[in-house]
């Protein structure tokens, strides 16, 4: 039998929490599936939607958020893993150095699919997301199924986490006793279905830094069977293109694979080129060889990976047509810390 807490506090939730068998409920879309099987079903189910905390989305800076949430500004400082974030291709600073726009977007654990896809801030600032979290499902998930719920229910055909893989977003998880650590993405889930939290932690929120001026993203999902169907194949890209040079890429997949995925070293490609078909060929054709993909009912892994290599090329060229027509400030053009 499954009880539930319903906390209102961060501190009462992550105590109610560090029972043995006891999971958070977030929008309850995965879990409904998990209370139907007694092997999976938790003794005890955390509400997590009377916590203030980890409602809203904010636009502002991983400082202000601090403020906010259970932990202080050195403790987020300290947790943080440390791995450059946003575009893998070239450094931070290479990265960053049109201008950023400073700050970035706080997705509070509890945002729902909808309140992102339809928040102002993530729309101005990261149209990119705002479309993958409208096209989750339909209506009634989107109402219901959280940000923190899609990232920590490690589905492998969810398209969030892609497109969050592709923004160099990190996972803000509150630690049993109220510590905080940071975990970039591309290190939160480390094997097939699972995650790096530990027993009694909770996802608080997601941070994404607001990309350079001129950065474009698209998402493009592969859906095999009906619009309604979930992702056969995802391919997220980013990037930023100064003067006819590709100045940042990044390039996420997933859907089709165990994980979310990307490889730096084949990004860089692209960068301080101008890319042109040959080149988005041979990166396509290198993240086709590089890609272990999932063989299910959707498609086999072979196909899949034949499909990687069109969808990187399509969604390459996409980016890079909508990038090379896009203003993108130079370093000695645009101020640090102005909005794009
Ligand atoms: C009909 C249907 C169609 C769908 N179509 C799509 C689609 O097209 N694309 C797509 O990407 N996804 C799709 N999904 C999957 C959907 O995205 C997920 O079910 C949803 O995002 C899970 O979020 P939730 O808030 O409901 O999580 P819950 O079901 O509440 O929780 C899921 C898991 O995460 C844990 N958890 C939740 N929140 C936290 C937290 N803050 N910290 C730590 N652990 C937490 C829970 O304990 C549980 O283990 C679909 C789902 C349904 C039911």
């Amino acid at each position: 039998m499954t009880t539930w807490t319903h906390p209102t506090s961060l501190p009462e939730a992550l105590a109610a929490l560090a029972e043995p068998g006891a999971a958070a409920a977030a929008g309850c879309t995965r879990l409904a599936f998990d209370l139907a099987d007694p092997r999976r079903r938790p003794t005890r189910l955390v509400s997590l939607r009377g916590l203030p905390d980890l409602a809203g989305i904010t636009a502002g800076t991983a400082a202000e958020w601090s403020e906010r949430t259970a932990g202080t500004a050195a403790e987020w400082s300290e947790c943080t893993t440390g791995r450059p974030v946003g575009g893998t291709a070239g450094t931070t600073a290479e990265w960053s150095g049109g201008g950023t726009a400073g700050g970035g977007l706080v997705l509070g654990a509890m945002a729902t699919h909808g309140q992102v896809a339809a928040h102002p801030a993530v729309r101005a600032t990261l149209p990119v997301l705002a479309e993958a979290f409208a096209r989750v499902g339909n209506v009634r998930v989107r109402g219901v199924a959280t940000v923190g719920g899609v990232l920590a229910g490690a589905g492998y055909a969810w398209d969030p986490p892609t497109v969050l893989l592709a923004l160099g977003a990190r996972v803000r998880i509150a630690r049993p006793g109220g510590a905080v650590r940071v975990v970039p993405l591309d290190e939160f889930y480390p094997a097939p279905g699972t995650t790096v939290l530990r027993p009694g932690e909770l996802i608080t929120a997601v941070e994404v830094d607001a990309p350079p001026t001129g950065t474009v993203g698209r998402y493009q999902p592969f859906r095999t069977r009906s619009v309604e169907d979930t992702t056969c194949l995802g391919v997220a890209v980013t990037m930023r293109v100064v003067d006819g040079v590709c100045a940042g890429a990044r390039i996420a997949i997933g859907s089709g694979t165990p994980v979310p995925v990307g490889f730096g070293d084949i990004d860089a490609e692209l960068v301080g080129r101008a890319p042109d078909a040959a080149r988005i060929r041979a990166v396509a054709d290198a993240y086709a060889d590089a890609v272990v993909c999932v063989d299910d009912l959707k498609a086999s892994a072979a196909y899949r990976a034949e499909m990687v290599r069109v969808w990187v090329r399509r969604t390459l060229a996409a980016a890079l047509a909508e990038a090379a027509a896009t203003p993108a400030a130079t370093p000695a053009a645009t101020p640090a810390g102005t909005a794009g």
